[in-house]
Parts: C-alpha cells; structure tokens; sequence
C-alpha cells in the first residue's frame, strides 16, 4: 500500500509519516498536520455494518497512518477501546424524539475526548519507538475542560511520556476541575492560570514554537507534544465513530442506502466536526454538516459572513468545553478551501494572529457550502434541556442541548427532512449543576454530590464510576500561574534550570 503522507498547513518543511506527525503534534513552522490527500474506505457500509467498534477503528484508521504495521494498529485499538468504556458498543446510538444522538461519553472520564485520549498515548509510544526516539515525551496540553482530564487519565504513568495540563481557573465546571487535580500519576500535573481557554492554548503555541526551550529540552533528554486536536492522532480516531454511526443506522434502517445523514456538533475547537468532515470526504453517506455554537459564536458569524472575527469578548457559559474564540482546527479546513495552497492559508493566520480577524475571497466561501453553521443562547440550551426531558425522559448535557437546539432549528429554517445525528459529548453527569438547574430552578441550592444523586433518579442511569471516584478523592494538584509563567512551570516540573 502507498504511504500516506502529512503536511504543514502552513507549507514548510519536508512531508513526514503519521507516526512522526503524532509524535511531533505541531508542525515546526506553526502550521497543523494534513494528510495530503484524504484515504477513501476500502469497504462497503454493508460490510461496515457487521463491524465492532474496534473492527471499524481498524479499517477507518489503516487508512490514514499506512506506517503503522497491522499488528502495532489493531493492538493500540485493543488497548483504547476495552472495558474502561461502559458499554461494548463504545459509541451507542439512541434515537429520542425524531433525532438520534451518538453518545461519546461511555469513556474513562465522560467526555467524547476519551474516544480519541484513550488510543493516543498507544499511538505515541510505538510513534516513538518506530522513530528511535530516546527522549522522554513531555504531553503540554491546554484544555477548556474535558481534554485535560481525558489526556490525563490517557497518559498517566504511561512509561517514556509526562504530561502537563493548563486550564482556566475560572472556566471550568466545578466537576471538570474535581476531576482534574485529583488526578494520581507521578507524570503529571494540573495547573490552573489565570486567563481563559484561549490564553492556555496560546501559551501551549508559543511553548511548542520557542526553539531555544525546545534546545534545553533537549539536552536534559526531553521532547514536547500534543494531546491536543491539533494533533492527527487526536483527528484520526475521531473519524471512526462518524463512519461506525453511519454504518449502524443504515442496518438499523433509520438511513436508507443511497440517503445521506446530516450531522450537528456541538463545536468548540473544530475538532470534532473536521473529523466528521474527513468521514463524509472518506465516502460516508454524509450530507450537511451542521456546526453548532453557544454564546461565543465566531464560527456562526464566519459561516454566515466569511469573516473569522474573534475581536469580542469571552463569555463564560454553561458549556464550558465549548467557550473558545480560536478554533485551532479551523485552520485545516481553511488551507482545504484555499485550495491546499500553504501561503495563502498562512496569510490569513497571520492576519489572526496579528490582528484577530480575517475575510475569505467569495471563491473560497463557495467551497463551504457542506457546513452550515448557527448557535444558541443560554435560555435556548436550558429550554432543550428540559424540553426533551419532560417529552421523553431522556436527559442531556449542556454541549449537546446545544446542539440539539440548533439542529431542531436547522430543519426548521431549512426544511431539511433528512436523518439528523446529534453529537452528544458529555455526560449529564460532568455538568450536573447546569443540567438539573435547566430542569427545575429548584435545585440551584442543592449540594454538588445531592444533584448527581438525583439526576440518576430522574433519569434512571446509573452514577458513571468517573463520578464515584471523585466524591472522596483527595486533591493532589494545586498549582496556579499567570498566563505567562507556563514556561517556568514546565521547567520546574521537569527539573530542568
Ligand atoms: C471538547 C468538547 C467540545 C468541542 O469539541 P471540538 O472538537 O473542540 O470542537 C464539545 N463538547 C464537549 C463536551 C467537549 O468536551
């Protein structure tokens, strides 16, 4: 089989494997990680639909790291996807009113990052073997939430790699941040900055671009990555469970072969939603994909006026995994619609970085036509909430009511028809406070750990073990620094002067 090569969106540098692309995580010159053409699936969704989750990671995947042998692949998805996953299916489908949601919080840490941060830290230690890579590997990852916890809990006591997690101290749920610094591992740490999510993964750039710090690194035996999207080995698995959905629902018969699905994700940094781009340019029967936002809607207006302006304030909201205004993984798609030309793709990322905003030329908005985008307000996110709640009993999270809203609303102003999957990426369980506040306004005073025990009774769920381990879990990381002291923060942890 042809080897599968990656580039830099931003066009430096010579072409590299997957595995030194995931090893690496950031292109040198600042740019991301692209495969040069994207694999198509050797398989037919008929065959598809007889796969396990895994089975289907496996053909989805070979496709897009050709360096990886079979054996190395089909061994890191028998790590990620085993029992720390609740249900074998991995990603259940369930059909609620006439939508059907993909759940991807049956992982470790009940967020959809633990379909891709449970295979990740696989991935990166054969990339570092395959590669003769002496080096320690040194994880920097910023997270608005979930990220942080699930690269944790990927990583920890991973032999050859550290990790490091920035999050905002003050824009994160109270469980999200529970569950980060009580995280057990000799390799890690957690540290909290002052600043928000877009600071911290700034901060994460600017680390992984200072070549002087890469030199002392070096020389003290260690090298940086990332488990952040940006990096292929985040995007890769994230492809799966689009192709895995669409395969379940035609043998289920809610899509008939031949129909295309429609999809709404609930967006923050444009991961999840290029990877379902990936699948649909893949060959699955994809058609509109729907990029769902909540109050901080830069990609609404981008979609509507083909200017990314982030120039606005940050607003703090009750989806939290979703309040970012760089969406990192936007560049991907960016250099797609300039036609895979790297200057101009790296002209306007200078103009963002330089003065936060750029405008597409009308030809390149033409070649967004597979996305729409909208958002939702915080009234509209509890409305959903509690809506599909006293309809049908089902209880969602607050990314997903986001979602859920703006596909309600997609068909509606569109009067498209055809079969929607909503994303669902979190547990209700990691936002319990926000769900059962959209519930019944009743329970705004009631205690962190009284609302879990509720929520289970309402919704008839059992308390995901991820819950349980936090009641009583001692806090063992308690760092925080200002925006810009990431630097000695990682030198001290690592012992580096
Ligand atoms: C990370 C996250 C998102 C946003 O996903 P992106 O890939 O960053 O767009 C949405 N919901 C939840 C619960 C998340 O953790």
């Amino acid at each position: 089989m042809n080897q599968l090569y990656y580039r830099s969106t931003r066009g430096a540098g010579e072409p590299v494997t997957a595995s030194q692309a995931i090893l690496q995580g950031l292109a040198r010159d600042g740019g991301l990680y692209v495969p040069e053409s994207i694999p198509q699936l050797d398989c037919t969704m008929e065959e598809l639909a007889e796969m396990s989750y895994p089975e289907t990671a496996y053909a989805v995947m070979k496709q897009f790291l050709t360096d990886f042998t079979e054996e190395e692949l089909k061994t890191c998805i028998a790590r990620a996807y085993d029992s720390k996953f609740d249900t074998p299916e991995i990603a259940p489908l369930r059909k609620v009113e006439d939508l059907c949601y993909l759940e991807l919080f049956h992982g470790a840490t009940i967020a959809f990052k633990d379909m891709a941060l449970s295979i990740l830290p696989h991935l990166m230690t054969v990339s570092a073997r395959k590669n003769g890579v002496k080096n320690e590997i040194v994880i920097l990852t910023a997270t608005s939430g979930d990220t942080g916890k699930a690269a944790l809990a990927g990583f920890s006591d991973v032999e050859g790699t550290r990790i490091v997690v920035f999050y905002p101290k003050d824009g994160v749920s109270p469980i999200q941040e529970k569950q980060m610094v009580t995280q057990k591992g000799a390799n890690t740490m957690v540290v909290g900055i002052h600043g928000n999510f877009d600071d911290a993964q700034s901060g994460v750039k600017a680390l992984f671009g200072d070549r002087q710090l890469e030199q002392e690194l070096d020389a003290a035996g260690f090298q940086f990555s990332s488990a952040n999207s940006i990096n292929i080995g985040r995007l890769v698995p994230q492809v799966v469970y689009y192709v895995y959905a669409c395969a379940q629902l035609q043998k289920r018969g809610e899509l008939q072969p031949g129909e295309l699905l429609n999809v709404t994700v609930p967006t923050g940094n444009f991961g999840n939603i290029l990877a379902a781009y990936y699948a649909k340019s893949m060959g699955a029967p994809i058609g509109r994909l729907v990029c769902a936002s909540n109050e901080n809607k830069v990609l609404f207006d981008f979609f509507r006026t083909g200017t990314y302006d982030r120039n606005r304030e940050f607003i703090l909201t009750s989806s939290p995994s979703m309040d970012i205004l760089i969406s990192s993984n936007l560049e991907r798609l960016i250099y797609k619609v300039a036609g895979e030309d790297p200057r101009q793709n790296a002209s306007f990322m200078e103009q963002l970085s330089r003065t936060g905003a750029y405008t597409l030329p009308e030809e390149m908005r033409q070649r967004l036509q597979d996305f729409y985008g909208d958002f939702t307000d915080e009234a509209g996110t509890a409305e959903a909430i509690r809506q599909v709640y006293k309809a049908s009993g089902y209880i969602m999270d607050t990314h997903t009511a986001v979602a859920a809203h703006v596909a309600k609303d997609y068909r509606a102003q569109t009067g498209d028809q055809a079969p929607m999957l909503v994303v669902s990426t979190a547990s209700p369980y990691k936002f319990t406070r926000s769900v059962m506040s959209a519930i019944d306004p009743k329970y705004e005073q009631a205690e962190d750990f009284a609302l879990v025990d509720e929520l289970s009774r309402l919704s008839g769920t059992p308390i995901p073990q991820a819950i349980e381990d936090i009641r009583s879990a001692p806090v063992l990381h308690r760092t925080v620094c200002e925006k810009d002291e990431m630097w000695d923060v990682v030198k001290r942890f690592l012992g580096v002067k």
